[in-house]
């Protein structure tokens, strides 16, 4: 199906003209800079931020493989996700797609825009089924959130289905890998090339160490990153995001040493909470966090807390009743939650 953004995106968005900021009419080299009513005191701090990211945009592309026109680089991938609907979505009028259970901020982002959203209840099994999805959309649904690995499922979504939707569907498929790292997959990071309406959500939140810098990023058609960009926030990354991304992307075996640990750590603790006859399943994960259903969520939620471990209780969320959503720490946290569990089953006994 032939996909043109420009159709896909609201007329306002289209039609304004972006700021330009001092730095976007003069980017060359120069010795005095008197163009931005910048101080001139307190280098390097004192100057605003490449509103362009080039040297980040340029090491972010070789190290996904992507060409630098089609990377978005965000405030997280909060922004990328807040931008799309901003983009392509017109207040009260279009609707997106989300499965259930999912990410909550893609049904934040909606209500904030004013956008309908349209649930779709995953299998219980946490698949997707394409064409329950694409039963779903209309000629006013704009956006498909996809989340693989999901959370808080934990599970890749099958790469099928995926397909199917970027071939049947004419709007924006998202497909949100925040979590990919600790799948063992490369992802939909090469259909790139072959669907010009994916737009792959990536972030440094998670294996890489650094939700505290808020730094995300969305690889999409060019046509549809030059959208975003247009109307994002002129020096949205700043000064010490850019330097410290860069910096962890020059060391990035520590990353991936630390996603072997995490996985290994995973691997061994579903091992060790399967043993306790509170726990009745455990679900698949390809992320850094297990979804595990146990006999009584409530009480054991509370339990940790009042031990000062904090867990997550999702057992309000629909086709995860019952359950809690445990990150896995370092190899010392996640002994104390298990010495705190068994204490737990042996007080009840
Ligand atoms: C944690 C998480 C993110 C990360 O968002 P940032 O804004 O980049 O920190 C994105 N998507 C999902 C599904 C997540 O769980």
């Amino acid at each position: 199906m032939k996909f043109d953004p420009e159709i896909l995106a609201r007329k306002n968005i289209l039609d304004m003209v972006p700021y330009s900021s001092a730095r976007d009419e003069f980017s060359g080299t120069a010795s005095v800079f008197l163009d931005a009513n910048e101080s001139p005191y307190n280098s390097p701090y004192n100057r605003y931020p490449d509103p362009l990211q080039k040297k980040l945009k340029e090491a972010v592309g070789n190290l996904f493989l992507v060409t630098e026109e089609k990377i978005f680089l965000g405030n997280g991938s909060d922004e990328a996700i807040d931008l799309l609907f901003r983009v392509f979505c017109e207040p009260g009028k279009d609707n997106v797609i989300s499965i259930v259970p999912s990410y909550g901020m893609y049904r934040v982002c909606a209500a904030m825009n004013d956008i309908e959203v349209r649930k779709v209840l995953l299998n219980p099994d946490y698949s997707i089924s394409a064409s329950s999805i694409l039963e779903c959309a209309d000629t006013r649904s704009k956006i498909i959130f996809l989340c693989s690995p999901n959370n808080p499922t934990g599970n890749l979504l099958e790469i099928s289905e995926i397909k199917t939707l970027l071939m049947q569907f004419r709007g924006i498929v998202v497909v949100d890998e925040a979590y990919i790292d600790f799948a063992g997959t490369e992802g939909t990071l090469p259909f790139l090339k072959d669907y010009q309406n994916l737009v792959v959500l990536r972030t440094f939140s998670k294996a890489w160490g650094l939700a505290g810098i808020r730094l995300g990023m969305a690889f999409a058609d060019e046509r549809v990153v030059r959208l975003m960009t247009k109307i994002k926030y002129p020096y949205n990354l700043n000064i010490l995001t850019q330097e410290l991304g860069l910096k962890m992307i020059s060391d990035k075996e520590k990353k991936d040493r630390w996603v072997n640990q995490i996985v290994l750590e995973r691997e061994k603790m579903k091992n060790e909470l399967g043993k306790f006859e509170i726990v009745d399943n455990i679900y698949p994960s390809d992320a850094n966090f297990l979804l595990v259903k146990v006999k009584n969520a409530f009480k054991l939620y509370n339990y940790l807390k009042d031990r000062g471990i904090i867990v997550r209780d999702r057992s309000g969320v629909r086709l995860c009743e019952g359950s809690l959503r445990i990150t896995i720490g370092t190899h010392e946290e996640n002994s104390t939650l298990l010495k705190e569990l068994k204490i737990f089953v042996n007080s009840r006994s």
